[in-house]
């Protein structure tokens, strides 16, 4: 349930509904927006059926707080997904990222800036992983993104280093100032991998593992929550709702493309995501663009197609030697067509009024 307060009311308007909410066993969650104030409820049942969630609310109290002083209006969040709507959260959430080298040494996902998230697929040795933070952070990324535990379509396929790749990444974090983002595969991985990533990657098979979206939803570590590859846009804020609900507000969303007819390329990147969860969700959302074509050839046009659609960030994968990685070569860019890329992308950013953040 969603309280709109009008334009004209005060302070004290906003308190008396939170008390009435209060008295009534419900939690309300102002956002103050430009115009008006907007408040959302909680109550009734959470997740797997727990008090303190969002359904079932009596509507009878939905009509006592219309008659109170200052509300505009009481609304029903129309959506299955509540705490992801933009009903419910009007304003854009915006996720703090610890980065140690920019001078604020935070960034936010879903503000006015764009992240630049690169590195390899996989960390596969020190020296690779090192030669790839030291490059993709001089061209201007600031978050370091390289895979521990992979998911292998083969179960004969490179499966990662486990923690021994954590280890590098806090290395790398340690040598270079970026923050590290990398994958978790099951909950009870999430306190290991949350001691040494500033950003938790929920992989595109894992997007419905419900187990774990509640293991993640525990902590209060940033979630990049990858769209399942054959999810709908419906599945996947659900998906972020069981994070939310949990009380984890710092959920990215990541469009990664999804499985079509289409053989030629790996996935097929639904670039209209990113407009359309703007509209229906404050929560922030990145591109990947070598998951979502496979092809090294495609990511930088998919790049600047995703920064025009409105990215909030860019997640690529960079290899020194691309021909020899141990996964997603094919899809990897050269350290030199990542510096290429950099300027167009910068310049697509700033011709919709947006620039990358910087150190
Ligand atoms: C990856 O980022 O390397 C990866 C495995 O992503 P996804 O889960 O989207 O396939
Ligand atoms: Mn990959």
């Amino acid at each position: 349930m969603i309280v709109v307060m009008k334009a004209s009311s005060n302070n004290e308007n906003v308190q008396q509904v939170l008390t009435f909410l209060g008295k009534h066993g419900l939690t309300g969650h102002p956002s103050e927006g430009v115009e008006r104030t907007v408040i959302g409820v909680l109550g009734g049942v959470g997740p797997s059926g727990t008090p303190g969630g969002i359904g079932g609310i009596n509507p009878s109290i939905g009509e006592s707080i219309e008659g109170m002083p200052g509300v505009e209006s009481v609304l029903r969040v129309s959506k299955p997904y509540k705490l992801a709507s933009r009903e419910f959260h009007p304003e854009d959430t915006i996720v703090n990222i610890p980065v140690p080298y920019v001078s604020s040494g935070s960034v936010g996902v879903g503000g006015s800036e764009v992240v630049m998230m690169a590195g390899p697929c996989t960390v596969e040795s020190e020296q690779q992983l090192m030669t790839t933070a030291e490059a993709v952070r001089k061209e201007g990324a600031v978050i370091l993104r390289g895979g521990a535990f992979k998911p292998s379509t083969s179960p004969y396929g490179f499966r990662g280093l486990g923690e021994e790749g954590l280890k590098l990444l806090a290395k790398a974090r340690s040598e270079f100032g970026m923050a590290i983002i990398t994958e978790v595969m099951t909950p009870t991985d999430v306190a290991m991998v949350s001691e040494y990533a500033d950003i938790l990657q929920i992989g595109t098979r894992n997007m419905q593992n419900y187990i774990l979206l509640d293991e993640v939803g525990r902590t209060q570590k940033p979630v990049v929550l990858k769209r399942g590859m054959s999810a709908t846009i419906e599945e996947w804020l659900l998906a972020a709702e069981y994070i939310l609900a949990h009380g984890n507000r710092n959920v990215i969303l990541c469009e990664r493309g999804i499985r079509t007819f289409e053989k030629i390329t790996r996935n097929t990147m639904d670039i209209s995501a990113i407009p359309l969860i703007k509209t229906l969700s404050h929560l922030p959302i990145i591109s990947d663009p070598s998951q979502g074509t496979g092809r090294r050839d495609l990511v930088g046009p998919m790049s600047l197609a995703s920064l025009a659609a409105g990215t909030d960030g860019l997640l690529i994968e960079v290899h020194p030697n691309p021909d020899e990685a141990l996964k997603d070569g094919a899809q990897s860019l050269t350290i030199e067509q990542f510096r290429e890329l950099m300027p167009q992308a910068e310049a697509i950013a700033s011709a919709i009024g947006r620039k990358f953040v910087k150190a």
